[in-house]
């Protein structure tokens, strides 16, 4: 495989691959020298046109960490506030002779177009409101490493699944991988055609909970809202946020994820982000490792 531009790209094979990989690259995070030769000489740039904490930190760790030279380029302060366009900055980086590009893009497909201009391998970083594989990888990992396996855990992906690329890509790996997924949301963040996706909807988060075993709270993405989607966001979360009591309807073993960035009090309680059940933090440290995998697989030639 040469690029990671949609969860769809792996088969089931090929996400183990990831999971099993990324779980040796886990084992060496614990040890002293956190750094492998693999990608030494080999250039990775991180093309971020959108906003990003811990996405791009997350792939910057993971190239470091497999000894690639990492260039940061992010749309503020470059040419693109000149007017450049994509086609543009890709035919330099074309010149420049990189062999990874990370790209987050608002636009949904970006990616895909990229992959046509450069050389380099594409690893899709969040577009638009279409997908962010490698989110989809870490946290399929992290409920991997907490419930065991994948096939037939229950898992819940609820609030804002209209403009989430979060929820897109969690929805095709985790059918890939056997899960059976529900949505949850109100009826006007759930999107239209959803009756052709592998997964079961529902308007209800109270009845769904007690048959799940990872809930997985998405960020309400105002930014890519433009009208009202729901009345306020009290009537939003008495609905759909994860607050101690609903957490009490949870079987005991369940987990509680969330992407991040979160916002405390509206998607999800600060008592419940914090909890012991909460893998918010652990889905962090795990990205790396998922990461450090997807940039070994394509870059390194295996
Ligand atoms: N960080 C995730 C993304 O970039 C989720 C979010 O922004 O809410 O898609």
């Amino acid at each position: 495989m040469k690029h990671l531009l949609s969860a769809a790209d792996l088969d089931l094979d090929a996400a183990t691959l990831v999971l099993d990989t990324a779980t040796e690259m886990a084992a060496m995070a614990s040890r002293e020298v956190k750094k492998l030769p693999t990608l030494r000489g080999r250039t990775v740039v991180n093309l971020f046109y959108e906003d990003s904490t811990r996405t791009r930190i997350s792939f910057e760790t993971a190239a470091k960490r497999l000894s690639a030279d990492v260039i940061n380029f992010s749309a503020k302060g470059s040419s693109v506030e000149k007017g450049e366009s994509l086609k543009d900055t890709a035919l330099t980086l074309q010149a420049m002779g990189i062999d990874g590009v990370v790209i987050r893009h608002p636009a949904s497909g970006a990616p895909n177009t990229l992959s046509q201009w450069v050389d380099g391998s594409i690893l899709n970083a969040g577009d638009g409101t279409h997908e962010h594989p490698t989110q989809a990888l870490l946290d399929a990992y992290t409920m991997r490493s907490r419930l065991g396996q994948l096939k037939g855990l229950r898992v819940a992906i609820v609030g804002d699944v209209l403009h989430s690329r979060v929820a897109r890509s969690n929805v095709l790996l985790l059918r890939t991988l056997g899960a059976e997924v529900t949505l949850v949301g109100p009826p006007t963040l759930v999107p239209v055609g959803v009756e052709d996706w592998p997964a079961t909807v529902s308007y209800d988060l109270d009845s769904v909970l007690p048959g799940t075993d990872a809930v997985m709270m998405l960020r309400v993405q105002r930014e890519r809202m433009g009208q009202a989607y729901f009345p306020s966001a009290r009537e939003y979360s008495r609905r759909y946020g994860l607050d101690n009591r609903r957490v009490k309807l949870l079987p005991e073993h369940a987990i509680i994820m969330h992407p991040g960035p979160m916002i405390r009090g509206m998607e999800i309680a600060p008592e419940v982000a914090d909890s012991p059940r909460s893998t918010i933090v652990e889905q962090v440290a795990n990205g790396v490792s998922v990461r450090m995998a997807c940039l070994y697989l394509l870059l390194g030639g295996k």
